[in-house]
């Protein structure tokens, strides 16, 4: 191998010149190439980069026929104006992308999603753990051996892999999960962290330290895990702190697990996050009062406590009328959102009758008032085996699972997987109607040569999203 080069080495003049010589070469050679070869580049045909405007497209709520053209300053939107054919020049300019008269929408977000635990099943490492029987506790141990064999490589390349494709599909914000344990330590953590960073000017991706395992119930375990998320929760990068207290053996540990996660996030001024009551049976009680109550005694709101929000809680689809006029009670002016999870219920939760549950997202919406998303949470693994790292297919299920159909209907569950997904996590939304001073997050449905079956509206999309889109995050092209 060649020594370092150093100027002040004396004797080796004609190396030197030799080096340049062919340095020199190799650049006129590849200018060459440059100018006489190479086809040309997207960015060459396409803007790359920032957006100033966007021509020529559909936006929701208004008829399909019209056009606008959005302009765009600072990565927020800065006009809406109605597409003049007559005055419009159609030649590519830069920071100009015609939007060809697709739809213009606001932008997805995970609003639940396990970044650590993703690809399991599809990722060579881990081919010997496969789905035998189906069920939780097999989903439980499988996930174990494999937490056992997590190494900074294979977190980065399948973390890597679920943010680059839930991009494509339009998402531009997520929480995202990493476990933190005795066995994994930091692992997750801390590829999280970097996948935060690699990934900053395309996806805003919150990382949420989170307590998968008990904190009470196993003695050693639980006050090595409540060492390690002390340590997570000041950790500089961690947006909110999370635990399951379902985990837990008994409703006495249950509730010590919330009393300490909870006051480990208002102590470190950061959101709560709290996988609860994720079971159906009626005669087993929920934890959500109890969860509420604690979380009031500790003054949240006088103490400027942040964003509280539920994840699961399957088991309040028992809840009857009264049931549900308390929460909105009991939840007053609390920053409180829910979370919905029906892939993974649907393939996780049921009662030895046969009962499948999830909660029943829109009816919280429409008839209470109450904060609610749905969300992904996983994808490739034993919790979830089926579907996508696309918000809208959750979306799409939705449709039958909740009978919900009409135009209005499709719009709330649009509105699930896009603001009020990211509202549920506490980051700034675009709203349907677009408005002037909003981020210009956005996903662009369809290719431009779809002729008729391009979709027009937000029902369509919910119907049948299609799997072509262009993505924009703060007035950048995040998709190529
Ligand atoms: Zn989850």
């Amino acid at each position: 191998m060649d020594p370092p080069f150093s100027p002040d080495r004396g004797g080796d003049t004609d190396q030197e010149t030799a080096k340049l010589q062919l340095a020199k070469g190799l650049a006129d050679k590849a200018k060459h190439i440059k100018s006489c070869v190479l086809p040309p580049r997207y960015s060459d045909v396409y803007p790359s980069g920032h957006l100033n405007k966007i021509i020529r497209v559909r936006i929701p709520n208004q008829p399909p026929s019209t056009l606008w053209d959005i302009s765009i300053e600072d990565g927020r939107i800065s006009s809406i104006e109605s597409y003049d054919p007559e005055s419009s020049d159609h030649r590519p300019l830069s920071g100009v992308l015609d939007g060809s008269n697709r739809l213009l929408a606001p932008s997805l977000c995970h609003a639940h999603i396990h970044l650590d635990k993703c690809f399991l099943l599809q990722d060579p490492k881990y081919s010997d753990l496969q789905i035998e029987n189906g069920d939780f506790r097999e989903a439980m141990e499988m996930t174990g051996k494999a937490k056992a064999r997590f190494e900074e490589d294979d977190l980065l390349r399948r973390g890597r892999q679920l943010i680059e494709e839930s991009i494509h599909y339009g998402v531009t914000a997520m929480r995202a999960f990493v476990e933190v344990d005795g066995g994994v330590q930091f692992k997750c953590l801390d590829a999280g962290l970097k996948l935060k960073k690699e990934f900053e000017d395309r996806c805003q991706v919150q990382i949420c330290a989170f307590a998968q395992l008990p904190l009470f119930s196993s003695h050693d375990s639980g006050e090595e895990i409540r060492r390690l998320m002390t340590e997570a929760a000041h950790q500089e990068g961690v947006d909110v702190i999370g635990s399951t207290p379902y985990v837990e053996q008994d409703e006495v540990k249950m509730k010590m697990n919330v009393r300490w996660v909870s006051m480990m996030a208002l102590f470190n001024g950061k959101p709560l996050d709290l996988h609860l009551d994720y079971f159906l049976e009626e005669d087993k009680q929920p934890l959500i009062w109890a969860a509420l109550d604690i979380i009031k005694g500790r003054n949240w709101m006088e103490r400027d406590g942040k964003q509280i929000t539920l994840g699961h809680c399957t088991r309040l689809v028992r809840f009857k009328e009264e049931d549900w006029q308390r929460l909105t009670r009991d939840i007053g002016k609390l920053p409180v959102s829910f979370v919905g999870l029906p892939t993974s219920d649907l393939f996780m939760m049921r009662t030895q009758e046969m009962v499948r549950g999830t909660l029943p997202v829109p009816e919280m919406i429409k008839t209470y008032g109450l904060e609610a998303a749905i969300a992904v949470n996983n994808v490739g693994n034993a919790f979830t085996p089926q579907g996508s790292c696309d918000p809208l297919s959750i979306a799409s299920l939705g449709v039958g699972l909740y009978q919900a159909g009409t135009k209005k209907d499709a719009e709330i569950l649009y509105e699930t997987v896009s603001l009020r997904a990211k509202a549920a996590i506490g980051c700034e939304a675009t709203s349907l109607n677009l408005a002037v001073g909003e981020p210009a997050d956005f996903v662009l449905f369809n290719r431009a040569d779809v002729g008729w079956r391009c979709r027009k509206s937000l029902v369509e999309v919910v119907y049948d999203a299609g799997a072509n889109r262009q993505t924009i995050h703060r007035g950048k092209l995040t998709t190529y």
